[in-house]
C-alpha cells in the first residue's frame, strides 16, 4: 500500500501522458491498441510479458499476438460489434499457457462512424473458471444428495414393509412352494436394501463418531486380497493380466469406519480392473503430507473422457450399460467425505486414471477409542422399541443370542413405563412412532438417568451430529442396519457404560 502511496506522490510532478501510460501499464488485463488494419500501435507491460514474453507488442498484428493466426480471425468480433454496437466476450483456451482468456475487442470510431482504431482487453480467467466450476459441482452434489436421501427414507420404508412380512409369512406356512417363493422376495428385498444403502451412503452426513483406528497398510492390503478374486482370476481366465504394485507407508493411521473404507477401496479397485480390459498395471501408493495421508489409486486402464469426469459421483452415473449400477462411485464418494476426506480424479481417454483420496491421519496411540471386542461385550439389560413387531423380534432373537436380557415393546408409552420399573443400561429406539416419536423418548429416559445410553435406529439417514438429537442420542443406527453394526454399537454402548461404573 505504501509503495502505491510513494509511486503516486512521485508521479504527481508528471506529464499527463506519462500519468496515463503509468496507469496504462499499472492495469493486470492485457490491454492492446490496435488501428484498423489489425496492426498494434500501443501495448501495455501485461500484454508484453504475457504475449510478447516481455518485447513490445508494437507493429505486430493482433491476429498473430493473440491467436498466432496469419490472417485476421474468422471469428473477430469486431464486425458483429460494429453492426450491433453491443460488445461480446469471447472466451479462448491458449493451449500455449494452458489458461483460459475472457477477450473484448472495443471499437474507436472517427467523426463518420468508421472504424479508426480498436481497443482490445483480455482477462486470465483461469482461477475464477476453476471456482465457478467447484462450486457448480458443490451445489450439483448437494442437490443429489439431498434427492437421492429423500428417496432412500421412502424405499427404505417400503423395503423394511416387504421384509416384515415375508419374515412373518415365512414362520406361518410350511408349504415348500410357499416358502421357496417367499425365500425369493425376501432376497430380491434384500438385493434392494442393499441397493438404497449405496444410495444413502452417497447422501449420509458425517456420523460423528468415527471411533475405528485404521492402519491402512493393512487394511490396503486386505482389500487387494479381497479383491483377489477379480483382478487375478477373472482377468487370468481372458488371458490378460493385472498386476497390483504397491507401495504402502508403514504405521499410518486413520479414524473411521473400517468397513466402509474397505468398501471405498474395493469399488475403486474393482472400477479400475474393470477399466482394465486388455491387462494392465494398478499401483496403489501412500504418501503423508502433513495431517493428511494420500492415496493413490493409478491405473494403466481406458481412462475417462472429460464428461465422464464430470459425472463420476453422479448416482446411477455408468459407462458399462447393464454391468454397471452407476452407484460405486457415489458412494465412495459420500464415504470419504464422512471420513472428512477429499477425492479427486485425474484422467485422459486412452491414457489411464488415478484416483487420488485425501483422509486426515491420526497418531495411533490418541484415538481415544474405547477398547471393544466386538461380541464380548459383557451382559447388558437392554430395552428395544418399535412400532414393528418383526423388526423387534430381529433384535430380540440377536441380543439374546449375544448373552444380554433383553425386553422389547412396540408401544411406547408401556415400554417408558417398563422402563421406569426396570431401568435398563441400554435402550434401542425407533425414531417415527406413533404417540411418542423416539427423540420424545430418549428425552424422558435422560431426564430419569442420564447413564443410559440411547441408541436411536432411523430409517433416515441420520446423525448424532444434528444438534436436536444430540442432546438425548448418544449413537445411531441407519436402516436397513447390518447385524455387525448392531453387535459393533452396543458394543461401543456397554464400553461407556462400563467406563461410567468404573469411574
Ligand atoms: P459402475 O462401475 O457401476 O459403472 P461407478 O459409480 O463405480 O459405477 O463408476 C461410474 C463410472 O465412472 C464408470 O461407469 C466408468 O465410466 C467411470 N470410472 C470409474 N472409475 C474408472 C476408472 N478407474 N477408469 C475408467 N473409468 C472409470
Ligand atoms: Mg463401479
Amino acid at each position: 500500500m505504501s509503495d502505491l502511496k510513494n509511486e503516486a506522490q512521485v508521479n504527481c510532478n508528471i506529464s499527463i501522458e506519462d500519468k496515463y501510460r503509468f496507469i496504462f501499464n499499472k492495469i493486470s488485463d492485457l490491454v492492446i491498441l490496435c488501428e484498423a488494419n489489425y496492426t498494434i500501435s500501443e501495448s501495455n507491460k501485461s500484454a508484453d510479458i504475457i504475449f510478447g514474453q516481455g518485447e513490445s507488442l508494437i507493429g505486430h498484428k493482433c491476429h498473430w499476438v493473440l491467436h498466432q493466426k496469419e490472417d485476421p480471425c474468422i471469428d473477430c468480433p469486431l464486425r458483429d460489434t460494429l453492426k450491433s454496437g453491443l460488445i461480446i466476450p469471447l472466451v479462448k483456451y491458449e493451449e500455449r499457457f494452458g489458461e483460459y482468456f475472457e477477450e473484448r475487442t472495443h471499437p474507436v470510431l472517427d467523426g463518420d462512424g468508421n472504424l479508426q482504431s480498436f481497443i482490445i482487453s483480455s482477462k486470465n480467467i483461469t482461477k475464477s473458471r476453476e471456482l465457478e466450476e467447484k462450486s457448480a459441482q458443490a451445489k450439483k452434489m448437494l442437490a443429489l444428495g439431498q434427492i437421492s436421501s429423500g428417496v432412500a427414507h421412502d424405499f427404505n420404508n417400503v423395503l423394511t414393509v416387504v421384509l416384515g412380512r415375508v419374515q412373518l409369512l415365512k414362520r406361518q406356512t410350511t408349504d415348500e412352494y410357499l416358502l421357496n417363493s417367499l425365500k425369493m422376495i425376501e432376497k430380491s428385498a434384500l438385493d434392494g436394501a442393499s441397493k438404497v444403502r449405496k444410495i444413502q451412503e452417497f447422501s449420509r452426513p458425517s456420523e460423528g463418531a468415527l471411533t475405528e483406528t485404521i492402519d491402512l497398510k493393512k487394511i490396503i492390503e486386505e482389500v487387494v486380497e479381497i479383491t483377489r478374486p477379480k483382478w487375478e482370476t477373472t482377468s487370468k481366465l481372458k488371458g490378460t493380466l493385472i498386476e497390483p504394485i504397491l507401495e504402502l507407508e508403514e504405521n499410518i493411521f486413520v479414524l473411521g469406519d473400517s468397513s466402509d473404507i474397505r468398501n471405498a477401496f474395493t469399488n475403486i479397485i474393482f472400477n479400475a480392473v474393470d477399466a482394465m480390459p486388455e491387462g494392465g498395471v494398478l499401483y496403489i501408493k501412500t504418501e503423508t503430507e502433513n495431517q493428511n495421508v494420500s492415496i493413490k489409486f493409478k491405473d494403466t486402464g481406458i481412462g475417462m473422457t472429460p464428461e465422464t469426469v464430470e459425472k463420476v459421483f453422479d448416482p446411477f452415473f455408468s459407462t458399462k450399460g447393464v454391468l454397471g449400477t452407476g452407484l460405486g462411485m457415489s458412494e465412495v464418494y459420500g464415504i470419504i467425505k464422512r471420513h472428512n476426506g477429499r477425492i479427486s480424479i485425474q484422467s485422459e481417454a486412452g491414457k489411464g486414471t488415478t484416483i487420488l483420496v485425501h483422509l486426515p491421519k491420526v497418531a495411533a496411540a490418541k484415538t481415544g477409542a474405547l477398547a471393544i471386542e466386538i461380541g464380548k461385550t459383557a451382559p447388558t439389560r437392554i430395552l428395544v422399541i418399535d412400532d414393528e413387531e418383526h423388526i423387534l423380534e430381529i433384535f430380540k432373537d440377536l441380543l439374546s443370542e449375544l448373552g444380554h436380557e433383553v425386553d422389547t415393546n412396540s408401544s411406547s408409552v408401556a415400554a417408558l413405563d417398563l422402563y421406569k420399573k426396570k431401568r435398563h443400561d441400554i435402550v434401542i429406539t425407533d425414531l417415527g412412532m406413533p404417540i411418542m416419536t423416539g427423540v420424545e423418548i430418549a428425552e424422558k429416559i435422560k431426564e430419569i438417568s442420564r447413564e443410559t445410553q440411547i441408541i436411536m435406529v432411523s430409517g433416515w439417514a441420520l446423525s448424532i451430529d444434528e444438534k436436536s438429537l444430540s442432546k438425548y442420542i448418544d449413537f445411531v443406527i441407519n436402516k436397513p442396519f447390518s447385524i455387525e453394526k448392531i453387535i459393533y454399537t452396543i458394543s461401543e454402548a456397554a464400553a461407556v457404560i462400563q467406563k461410567q461404573k468404573t469411574g
